[in-house]
C-alpha cells in the first residue's frame, strides 16, 4: 500500500521555506547546518547535558558516525553523473563536497527543541515481538501520528528532491539541502536492524547488557560497538581501511547481488519499506537473539553478526546511490522538453 501523505500541511511549517532550485546555492550559506557550526560555546554545553538524557530515549542514538559515513562514502562511488551534480549543487558549503561528511546531521540536531519533531523519524516500530513490518500498522509517531517514521521520512524526502528535480522553473516550497542530508541519514538508519525493533524495549534501548567489559545496550552495539571492534581487530583502526574492504567486496564477492539491492519494485523511486521487513527479520534472527538483559556478549556474537551488519552498511549505500540516482539522473525531463 502506497502512503498518502506527500500533501506539505502533513509536515512541519518550518521545512515550508520558499526555496527556488537555483537559488539553492544562495540559501546554502544560511542553511541549518552553517548555523549548527557556529552555534555558541553555551549551546555546545548544553548539548553535553541533553545528550546524557538522550541516551535513554529510542532512536537518540543511530548507526554512529561511522556508520552513517559508510553509507554516504559508499553511495558516493556509486552516483551517476547527473547525481554528482546536483549532490554538490544542493550541500551546504561546510560538506566541502562530500556528502558522507553531512550524513550524521539529523542525528546532531535532534536534540535541540526546534527539531524534537524529527526524533521519531529515525526509526519504526513494530508490535513487540512480531518479526514483520507493515506500512500503515506501524509507520506513526508515539501519538500515534500517521507517517511519522523513517520509512515515511525516506518516502517524504524522496518526494520533495523529486519535484524540485521535475520541476526545474517552478519555485519548490522545500529546503532541499536539507531533505537531501535527512534522506541519506534515514537510508543508513533503516538498514540498522534495530531501527525497526520492538517499543517494549525502544528498539534494543532498555536491553543493558555486556559488549566483552563494558556495560551497554543493544541498541549501541549495533549502533557503534560492532563497528569499533571490526575497526580495532581488523583494520587497524582506520575507518577508510574498513570502506575500502566493503568496497571491494562489492565488486567482488557482491556484485551480482548489487543489482537487486538497487532494484525497487513497480518502478518506485524509494522503497523502503523493503528495507525495513528485511531490517526486522535481521533484528529478530540476529540481533535480539541470545541477547537477553544481563547478558555478556562475546566472540560467537561478535564473529557471526559482524557480516550482517557489514552487508547492511553496504545495502545502505547501494540503495542511498540508487535512490539518488533516480531522483536526480533518471527523470523523464518533460518538463523541460
Ligand atoms: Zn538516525
Amino acid at each position: 500500500i502506497s502512503p498518502v501523505f506527500y500533501s506539505i500541511t502533513q509536515w512541519k511549517e518550518r521545512e515550508l521555506k520558499a526555496i527556488d532550485i537555483k537559488e539553492a546555492k544562495k540559501q546554502r550559506a544560511k542553511s541549518k547546518v552553517k548555523g549548527f557550526s557556529r552555534m555558541g560555546l553555551s549551546l555546545r554545553l548544553c548539548i553535553a547535558s541533553v545528550i546524557v538524557l538522550t541516551q535513554l530515549v529510542h532512536g537518540a542514538l543511530c548507526w554512529g558516525k561511522d556508520g552513517h559515513y559508510t553509507v554516504c562514502k559508499i553511495a558516493e562511488g556509486y552516483f551517476e553523473e547527473e547525481t554528482v551534480a546536483a549532490v554538490k549543487k544542493l550541500l551546504p558549503e561546510s560538506a566541502k563536497g562530500e556528502l558522507a561528511s553531512v550524513c550524521s546531521w539529523p542525528d546532531e540536531i535532534k536534540i535541540f527543541s526546534e527539531w524534537d519533531w524529527t526524533s521519531a523519524l529515525h526509526y519504526v516500530n513494530t508490535p513487540d515481538y512480531r518479526c514483520n513490518y507493515e506500512y500503515c500498522r506501524d509507520c506513526h509517531d508515539s501519538h500515534k501520528h500517521k507517517n511519522v517514521c523513517v520509512t515515511g521520512a525516506i518516502f517524504n524526502y524522496t518526494k520533495q528532491l523529486m519535484t524540485a528535480s521535475e520541476n526545474l522553473q517552478t519555485l519548490v516550497h522545500y529546503n532541499l539541502t536539507e531533505a537531501l542530508m535527512f534522506l541519506s541519514h534515514y537510508m543508513g538508519d533503516i538498514h540498522q536492524p534495530l531501527h525497526t525493533g520492538f517499543p517494549g524495549d525502544l528498539g534494543g534501548n532498555t536491553i543493558i547488557l555486556n559488549w566483552y567489559h563494558n556495560q551497554t545496550n543493544l541498541h549501541r552495539v549495533w549502533d557503534n560497538m560492532i563497528i569499533d571492534s571490526a575497526l580495532k581487530t581488523y583494520y587497524n583502526s582506520s575507518l577508510p581501511l574498513m570502506i575500502q574492504a566493503l568496497q571491494a567486496k562489492l565488486t567482488n564477492g557482491w556484485s551480482n547481488k548489487v543489482p537487486s539491492w538497487e532494484s525497487c519494485k513497480h518502478k518506485q523511486t524509494a522503497c523502503p519499506n523493503q528495507y525495513a521487513s528485511e531490517s526486522i527479520k535481521l533484528a529478530c534472527k540476529y540481533a535480539y537473539r541470545n541477547a537477553t538483559p544481563g547478558t555478556t556478549l562475546l566472540d560467537e556474537y561478535f564473529l557471526s553478526r559482524l557480516p550482517v551488519l557489514e552487508k547492511r552498511l553496504a545495502q545502505g549505500g547501494i540503495r542511498l546511490a540508487a535512490t539518488l540516482n533516480r531522483i536526480f539522473s533518471e527523470k523523464p525531463k518533460l518538463t523541460r522538453a
